[in-house]
């Protein structure tokens, strides 16, 4: 039997586990809950003991395994194999995750931040056709990034590298939870979006359901206010327009910096599809020269919520 690798998941609310072949084939899936109680002590116990169960259930050893790679939230430090600062896990300590795993399971193992890892999967097995430079931005509750350089993940020599969420599109813009003014993920994220409407709110004066809803205090998300702008409402138009703006420009000068062959627009927001991605695309154009205006794509997603345990597995190939 061929060798199979591991990818793991590792999220505030699931794990996700699939057995993939080393050519990127899902063999297998499935999930546990994460246990985060007691400062997270059980989350990777609780990984190993699904592993071990799992694998007892089909009959595979640690010697059918090349290796398991794992992505989580938090501050990775991908040498040491270990995480700190992972707040929704209650882990603010320092976690020997690659110790416990490897002795747990008698399998090699490799671990990187989340957005890292979904920018792997999207590279290997999504929209960047497996090209050595891809750029990946998540547009979720907050905007996360990876970046793919000449066939390696950019970790930078903090493990800073590929923060695309804190790029500063607006010097006097909102303040952002890394302390600094401006950052992408203020009117970008998910949340982002809601904000710059409620902003953009206070001095828009013309008749719109968006502009009433707020004013109202309604509850509003960012899939209202761009299914609104789809509707052709003036003032959603108007904040998505702003939305898309802060995304070109930063992606204008990811391309001018990396000239990627793609950038890729994942998360929650991206399931806004080609109306969000033409006009990234179309500020992208604007801040960009034309040289990287030529070559450089904006994309939208295709794996969705797998792209993470695909790029996760993919870590695991360095030991093949
Ligand atoms: P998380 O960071 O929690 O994983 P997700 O990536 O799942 O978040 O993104 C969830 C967010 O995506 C929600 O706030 C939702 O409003 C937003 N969203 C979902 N669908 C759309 C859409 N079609 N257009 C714009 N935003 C959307
Ligand atoms: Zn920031």
């Amino acid at each position: 039997m061929d060798k199979k690798i591991i990818g793991i998941d590792l999220g505030g609310t699931t794990a996700k586990f699939a057995i993939m072949t080393p050519e990127g084939e899902i063999q297998q899936k499935w999930s546990i809950d994460t246990n985060i109680l007691d400062e997270g002590v059980h989350i990777v116990p609780e990984i190993i003991e699904s592993i071990n169960h799992r694998l007892n259930l089909y009959n595979m050893k640690a010697e059918d395994f090349i290796g398991i790679g794992m992505g989580t939230p938090g501050s990775v430090d991908s040498e040491a194999g270990t995480v700190i600062g992972a707040y929704n896990l209650n882990w603010t300590e320092l976690q020997p995750v690659r110790e416990q795993i490897q002795s747990g399971t008698g399998i090699q193992f490799a671990i990187d931040n989340d957005a890292n890892v979904a920018a792997l999967g999207e590279r290997w097995k999504g929209a960047g056709e497996n090209d050595p430079d891809v750029v990946f931005v998540t547009l979720g509750t907050g905007v996360g990034g990876g970046i793919v350089a000449a066939g390696n993940l950019v970790h930078g020599v903090a493990g800073s590298g590929g923060e695309i969420g804190h790029i500063t599109v607006d010097p006097n813009g909102f303040e952002c939870t890394c302390g600094k003014r401006g950052c992408l993920e203020t009117v970008s994220s998910a949340t982002g979006v809601v904000r710059l409407g409620r902003f953009l709110a206070e001095e828009y004066a013309g008749d719109s359901t968006l502009k009433a809803m707020l004013d109202n205090g309604e509850e509003v998300t960012s899939k209202d206010i761009f299914e609104l702008a789809e509707d052709d409402d003036p003032f959603a138009l108007m904040v998505v327009d702003r939305v898309c703006f802060y995304l070109g420009l930063a992606c204008g000068n990811l391309g001018n910096t990396l000239n990627p062959s793609s950038i890729v627009l994942g998360g929650g927001v991206s399931a806004a599809g080609e109306f969000l991605r033409s006009r990234v695309e179309k500020y992208f154009m604007e801040f960009t020269f034309p040289q990287v205006r030529e070559s450089t794509k904006i994309k939208l997603a295709e794996l969705g919520n797998e792209a993470g345990v695909i790029g996760a597995a993919s870590l695991a190939l360095k030991f093949a």
